[in-house]
């Protein structure tokens, strides 16, 4: 076992630092209460290789690996959640999805845009009556012979405003159920296509959240990707890689809030101490610590099981069940240790911990990470 970093990994992870101190930390409270993140950093963003991070370079993308995916997801989270869930589903939705599982049209005509960032793109599975229970799409897409027409709702949409390429997961035969499911690639401005107003949310505010409305949008048959029946699979399998984003995110979102409690820690006096000195808090920093590194492992874990082209929907089910839950409860505390200041906005932990939240939601609840994880294991005695 080797748990060092590579040369190339520490500078990644460094360009992923600075990007983040230099460009996302100013301005991050007037976004969060804005609501806006500038198309002017989604661009530097694409021009420092984030947004196709792993996307092979033949295609615009930066040929990392997926350690490089978390340790970059795990900088950015730590200062802008919202900046980082865009890099999230661009790359592990979207890009991952189309490289795997596209044509190779497909691939140069959508995968080398989305891959540089010169556009992003949009995931498009959950409905009003199908979040968890994905397989109840009521999206329709039937089949006219040379297009498909898609007629439905689609909530929950993240980069569902800013996007220009979508993916959308539609039933096209209901009596074969998840088999009877196909994902397409839908433009923007294509007629019928139409994107509702965006959501007002607790965290991750900068991030834009639609829904979307299907209107008897025509797509061509080229737009469908893998073969007929091929969509809940696609869904499914991708949302697997997505896990590892979203549990570097929570990783950074609780390694984030962890080092500004440590440091406020040592600054703030209270009985003629600093209140690291008080071990109440002391112990409270340890066990952050512990929380933290135990999360970095499953997230590494997964990152590096995905790396060698083992089946990763266990770990990455686990990295994202813990990782969100100790960027949670972790963020909670950095809240406590910075008393009064922890509840005002200077301090950036309340955001941190407002973002904490969605990491327990989106790419499958915790809930159903669990149901991910219990079948694994239950598979696994005979
Ligand atoms: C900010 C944000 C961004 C999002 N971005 C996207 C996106 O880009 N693309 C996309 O497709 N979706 C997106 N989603 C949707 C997200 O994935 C769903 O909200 C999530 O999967 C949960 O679905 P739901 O909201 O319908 O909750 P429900 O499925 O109604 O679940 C409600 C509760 O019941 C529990 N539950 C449900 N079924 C079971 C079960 N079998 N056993 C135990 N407990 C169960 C859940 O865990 C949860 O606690 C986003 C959501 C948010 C809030």
């Amino acid at each position: 076992m080797d748990f060092t970093l590579t040369e190339e990994h520490l500078m990644i992870r460094d360009a992923a630092r600075d990007f983040a101190q230099t460009e996302l930390l100013p301005g991050v409270i007037e976004r969060d209460n804005a609501q806006t993140f500038p198309g002017e950093l989604v661009r530097k963003m694409g021009e420092l290789g984030f947004m196709g991070i792993m996307v092979d370079p033949k295609y615009g993308g930066s040929g990392m690996d997926a350690i490089s995916y978390v340790l970059i997801m795990e900088e950015l989270s730590k200062i802008d959640a919202s900046a980082s869930v865009m890099v999230s589903v661009n790359n592990s939705l979207v890009c991952y999805g189309l490289e795997a599982y596209g044509s190779e049209e497909q691939k140069q005509k959508y995968l080398t845009k989305l891959a540089t960032g010169e556009c992003i793109g949009a995931f498009c599975l959950s409905e009003p009556e199908a979040g968890s229970d994905a397989t109840s799409q009521k999206t329709t897409a039937i089949d006219m012979g040379d297009h498909y027409v898609i007629n439905g709702t689609k909530n929950w949409i993240t980069n569902g405003g800013r996007a220009e390429v979508y993916l959308v997961i539609a039933q096209t035969d209901r009596e074969k159920g998840h088999r009877g499911i196909n994902a397409f690639i839908v433009e923007k401005g294509t007629p019928g296509f139409d994107i509702g107003p965006k959501e007002d949310k607790l965290g991750i505010r900068g991030s834009d959240t639609h829904t979307l409305q299907f209107n008897d949008v025509k797509v061509p048959k080229e737009n469908r990707i893998g073969e007929d029946g091929f969509g809940f699979k696609f869904a499914m399998k991708t949302l697997s890689g997505g896990r590892i984003g979203i549990a570097a995110q929570a990783l950074g979102i609780a390694s984030g809030a962890y080092e500004l409690a440590l440091k406020y820690s040592k600054e703030r006096k209270a009985f003629g101490t600093e209140i690291s000195n008080h071990q109440a808090i002391a112990f409270k920093l340890a066990d952050m610590a512990t929380e933290i590194e135990a999360a970095r492992m499953l997230v590494m874990k997964a990152a590096w099981d995905k790396d060698q082209g083992n089946n990763y929907d266990m770990s990455s089910a686990m990295a994202k069940l813990y990782a969100s839950k100790v960027a949670m409860e972790q963020s909670v505390e950095a809240v406590q240790i910075h008393g009064g200041n922890g509840f005002v906005k200077e301090y950036h932990v309340e955001r941190l911990m407002r973002d904490a939240k969605i990491t327990q939601i989106y790419e499958g609840t915790s809930e159903i990470q669990k149901i991910v994880i219990s079948r694994g294991v239950l598979k696994s005695i005979k």
